[in-house]
């Protein structure tokens, strides 16, 4: 009797894939159907090929950069504040004097190596003077390649 009842829950099973199996297979034609006939709707990039034109979505955090004001001027006033905020130490800020005896920024050192990209120093600067890139090939096999001075203007 068990046997029996065995062999008949096989038989149910074996049918119910006969049919889920065929449904299965044309949900998924169908969606290849679609992006054939619309293929503006594609999501896929086709990376390295379309490099020239590529756009990262608008939360994508690349690496870390200074904000520049209308003349050109970065918009940091060397105070520090970012500086304190990262977790793991990878912006030094050095602050030097311009002529008039005002604390302006020397160098903005960046070290992309050990930034973990977490945008805390972004969300803790109060003058809005650096933000992530949109920047994505900043790979290298030389280390200093990731030591970055962020302005190159000292002592303004
Ligand atoms: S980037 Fe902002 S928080 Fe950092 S030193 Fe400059 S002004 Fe201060
Ligand atoms: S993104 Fe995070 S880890 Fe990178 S420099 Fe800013 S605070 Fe530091």
């Amino acid at each position: 009797m068990a046997k029996k009842t065995t062999s008949r829950a096989y038989l149910a099973r074996y049918f119910k894939r006969c049919i889920t199996g065929p449904i299965s297979l044309l949900q998924g034609l169908s969606v290849t159907l679609r992006y054939f006939f619309n293929p503006r709707k594609i999501v896929t990039e086709q990376y390295p090929e379309n490099r020239k034109t590529l756009k990262m979505h608008s939360r994508f955090r690349g690496s870390l950069e200074l904000i520049e004001d209308e003349n050109g001027e970065n918009v940091c006033t060397a105070c520090g504040i970012c500086e304190r905020a990262c977790p793991n130490a990878s912006i030094n800020i050095l602050a030097t004097k311009n002529i008039a005896g005002k604390r302006v920024l020397g160098r903005y050192l960046y070290r992309l190596g050990t930034c973990t990209l977490c945008s805390l120093c972004v969300e803790s600067c109060p003058f809005g003077a650096i933000r992530m890139n949109q920047k994505f090939e900043l790979s290298s096999t030389d280390p200093k390649d990731f030591d970055l001075i962020l302005n190159q203007k000292e002592g303004r």
